[in-house]
């Protein structure tokens, strides 16, 4: 298999099982500078809607993927920036459909809900997950730091609509920060909105890996469960994933390590999940990367992430161990 360079994985997924990630924004393009985002602050806050990548070569790198027969339960639309600015989605999902029966997820912002053909590219997707952070303005503001042209109110209304005319399941997202986005009254304004948009499930989160901002801090598992039953609808607080077989795709270990990491910063664990190696081979590669300055450390609620240089931005505790 030739080098991959807009799909990842398949990696385990908390929610997808064995996930295809397909990549086909640049790096933190984005209309959203969300506090807790994992890739860093947004580089490229826009709401361009253009090709930015061209449906027939990420079909074609799908194809490849598929041809070498790893096991994919979703084939998912994610990576490094808002995939809906991508106005040839529509047809990358439609090719898709066309070359496999597994199914497609969109892992989306969801704020161009309310313009009718971002709607319309999502239309024969499988599930859609948009995130819904807040419903005030001023908590909008503060955990999603949105570009200048979106507003909170036309973005729900966008959702809503959205849930109107399409056919399969949303699972709606809501992730918490300590001090930002959990007041009682923002709760409950999630939770009526939630109702409204009548999603299949609701997800709860918090931050689990390093953020974009070393200043927000997660909510415990215990504030989750509580904010939980302030849900009228289907609500789970989304539990970490539980390791399962998978087989390797063709590409040597260090290659398959820094795939991962360059996409978001992972544990050495995570690594050992995600790829089916054993820690000593993922020590071994990484400690070459350290060495080579690939990649740098990042230490984040007591654990230590491997991550990206390429995520500049990224405010880093501590670099190849050493503090700065
Ligand atoms: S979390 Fe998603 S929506 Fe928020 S800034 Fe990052 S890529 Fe954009």
């Amino acid at each position: 298999m030739s080098k991959l360079k807009y799909t990842f994985g398949p990696v385990p997924s908390r929610r997808l099982g064995y996930s295809l990630g397909v990549d086909i924004i640049p790096m933190k393009t984005c209309n959203l500078n969300c506090v807790y985002c994992e890739l860093g602050r947004s580089t490229d806050m826009t709401m361009t809607l253009k090709e930015y990548i061209p449906a027939d070569v990420i079909l074609a790198e799908i194809k490849q993927v598929i041809d070498s027969g790893e096991r994919i339960d979703y084939i998912t639309f994610s990576g490094s920036g808002e995939p809906t600015l991508n106005t040839a989605m529509g047809d990358m999902i439609r090719g898709i459909k066309a070359m496999t029966d597994i199914p497609v997820s969109v892992l989306t912002n969801g704020t161009l809900f309310y313009m009718p053909e971002v709607r319309e590219m999502l239309y024969d997707a499988d599930l859609v997950i948009p995130p819904l952070d807040a419903v005030s303005r001023e908590a909008f503001r503060k955990v999603d730091r949105p570009h200048g042209h979106l507003d909170i109110e036309r973005i729900v209304e966008g959702i809503i609509t959205f849930r109107h005319e399409y056919k399969g399941p949303i699972w709606l997202e809501i992730l918490f920060v300590k001090d930002i986005n959990d007041s009682p009254q923002e709760v409950k304004l999630l939770a009526e909105v939630a109702e409204k948009i009548d999603a299949e499930l609701v997800q709860l989160n918090t931050i689990v890996r390093p953020p974009a901002e070393s200043n927000v801090e997660p909510l415990t598992e215990v504030e989750l469960e509580a904010i939980r039953t302030r849900f009228h609808c289907k609500t789970e607080v989304i539990a970490h994933f539980k390791r399962d077989d998978a087989m390797a795709p063709d590409l040597s270990h260090e290659d398959r390590i820094y795939d991962l990491i360059i996409r978001r910063p992972v544990t050495c664990d995570e690594l050992v999940a995600s790829l089916s190696l054993t820690s000593e081979i993922v020590e071994h590669h990484v400690a070459e990367m350290l060495d080579a300055g690939r990649i740098m450390t990042s230490e984040y609620s007591g654990e230590l992430y491997y991550t990206s240089p390429r995520q500049k931005n990224r405010p880093v505790l501590v670099e190849n161990g050493k503090s700065q």
